[in-house]
């Protein structure tokens, strides 16, 4: 590639299914390259599967792009200079340069069967040999060929392979080769018309003039194939970069087996686009010096360099994508978090399903008192059960109580407690001062023998909120229509001193 020569890079998922983390991070780092070099990325549809390729996942796919925060220049839905941007639209095309490759006696007919490929298979394996094609339709006659194919016996295409290794070049690994009888003269069309991937992928890939070949390193066996293609067309081989394998925190290959593998099931538990970026990043790449780890889009795009991708796996690290999801969290306008924070609330039922007036006041104060102890704000819910399922059997209950409610000082700041409370509805931040001073000049307590009781009691735990910001909310929330209701203060005392006494 000249320096004059811009960057055109592309995304090409298969639309079979949900897109797996390990494909965005190729999207990713496809489009960093991009953005970085002033360049085109591509996004375009490799539906030649078409038993298993499903319009519904082309879609969910380009929403979990945008949702990301990537966008491409040209693709099936924006179109561009070089269409079709799905390959179903295009066989076409990829029939007239397989007939090309024929006519030039590059690629030939092969009419073996599946059980003759499977026996030569096994008979190879038996002799402890490669299972490669044996070649032996290379030498049909071409007028023999067409004859056969006349009288309608199914034939694939092959190409053949040069006798030589077959070398390319990789930016992550470096250079790369095939003993040409490992690459076996692959197919390139099937005996049921269907081109295959490691055929159409160079057409597309040339006519749409990609520079770099960025993807996942599962494809590295396939490259040579493609090269293969690539120069029996007579066609300028792209630079390749093969990506290294994500893997589990168990070493194992990432897999659903690890829990949320998917675009939609990190938005969903309420981790921010900008912190699966920023996190997908740092999946096989690091900047130039330093350990940095926070980046905002611009700052990617201006660091990020294919040179400095690594080729060991990388393992994902779930703790470290929810403590970066922590960082965006306390950045996000409140705006944002109360919007997806009361999204959250409504999933888990605690909510009603339209949020206005006071009900939406409160959950936003509700909201900014939980957000601090969330690292996905699909957690607020469990955290809001301080607040909507205050149980005093089951603090009672809690072992990690017991030594408290053992002491006779605990029971007397409760009783005290009990005593001031029951009288005050509701009762204000100010009046909880008064009223815990008074309580520790009457029984001596104070600190922690003072206050744990207290939350105890309101909440069922000894830590949490600040009781200026918690009692409010208890009080409000009380006084709402809610599909749960928020017990009163003055509820939950009352019950935790008859609990306490049966
Ligand atoms: N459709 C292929 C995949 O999803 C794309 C491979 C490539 O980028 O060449 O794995």
């Amino acid at each position: 590639m000249s320096p004059n020569d811009k960057v055109r890079v592309r995304f090409a998922p298969s639309p079979t299914g949900h897109i797996h983390l390990g494909n965005v991070r190729t999207a990713l780092f496809n489009w960093l390259f991009a953005r970085k070099h002033g360049g085109t990325f591509i996004l375009r549809i490799e539906d030649t599967d078409l038993e298993r390729s499903e319009a519904r996942y082309e879609t969910q796919l380009i929403e979990d792009l945008k949702w990301l925060g990537l966008d491409w220049d040209e693709g099936p839905d924006v179109g561009g200079p070089f269409p079709p941007y799905r390959q179903s639209d295009k066989m076409d095309v990829y029939k007239g340069y397989a007939e090309r490759l024929i006519k030039e006696r590059k690629a030939y007919y092969c009419f073996c069967t599946a059980e003759e490929l499977e026996r030569d298979r096994q008979q190879a394996m038996a002799e402890q040999r490669q299972p490669n094609y044996s070649g032996k339709c290379r030498n049909i006659d071409p007028a023999e060929a067409e004859r056969r194919r006349a009288a309608g016996e199914p034939a694939a295409i092959r190409l053949q392979i040069p006798e030589r290794p077959i070398r390319f070049h990789d930016i992550v690994r470096g250079d790369v080769e095939f003993s040409n009888e490992v690459v076996s003269d692959p197919i390139i069309v099937r005996s049921s018309g269907m081109p295959t991937y490691n055929y159409v992928v160079v057409i597309d890939d040339a006519d749409m003039k990609i520079t770099h070949v960025i993807r996942g390193d599962d494809h590295i066996s396939n490259t040579p194939k493609q090269v293969a293609v690539y120069e029996a067309l007579g066609l300028p081989v792209p630079e390749f970069a093969h990506l290294s394998t994500i893997l589990g925190p168990d070493r194992e290959r990432l897999s659903k087996r690890h829990g949320a593998t998917s675009v939609a099931s990190f938005r969903d538990m309420g981790v921010l686009p900008e912190a699966l970026m920023n996190y997908l990043a740092l999946l096989g790449w690091a900047p130039s010096g330093g350990d940095r780890e926070i980046f905002s889009k611009d700052e990617l795009i201006k660091e990020f360099d294919l040179d400095r991708v690594n080729a060991a796996p990388a393992v994902f690290d779930f703790t470290k994508l929810y403590w970066i999801n922590r960082h965006y969290i306390k950045q996000s306008p409140p705006e944002r978090i109360h919007q997806m924070g009361t999204e959250a609330l409504q999933r888990a039922g605690l909510l009603p399903a339209s949020v206005n007036g006071n009900v939406s006041g409160w959950t936003n104060g509700l909201i900014d008192l939980l957000a601090p102890y969330v690292d996905q704000l699909d957690q607020l819910p469990e955290k809001a059960k301080i607040i909507f399922n205050h149980d005093a059997a089951a603090a009672l209950a809690l072992p990690e109580n017991a030594e408290l409610f053992a002491s006779d000082k605990t029971k007397a700041v409760m009783q005290a407690f009990a005593k001031h409370a029951v009288n005050e509805s509701p009762l204000t931040p100010e009046r909880f001062k008064a009223i815990m001073d008074e309580i520790k000049a009457e029984t001596g307590a104070k600190g922690k023998d003072l206050f744990h009781p207290v939350r105890i009691m309101l909440i069922g735990s000894h830590s949490g909120p600040d009781f200026n910001k918690l009692i409010p909310l208890i009080e409000d929330g009380s006084k709402l229509e809610l599909p749960t209701h928020v017990k009163s203060v003055h509820e939950r005392v009352t019950e935790f001193i008859a609990t306490q006494k049966n």
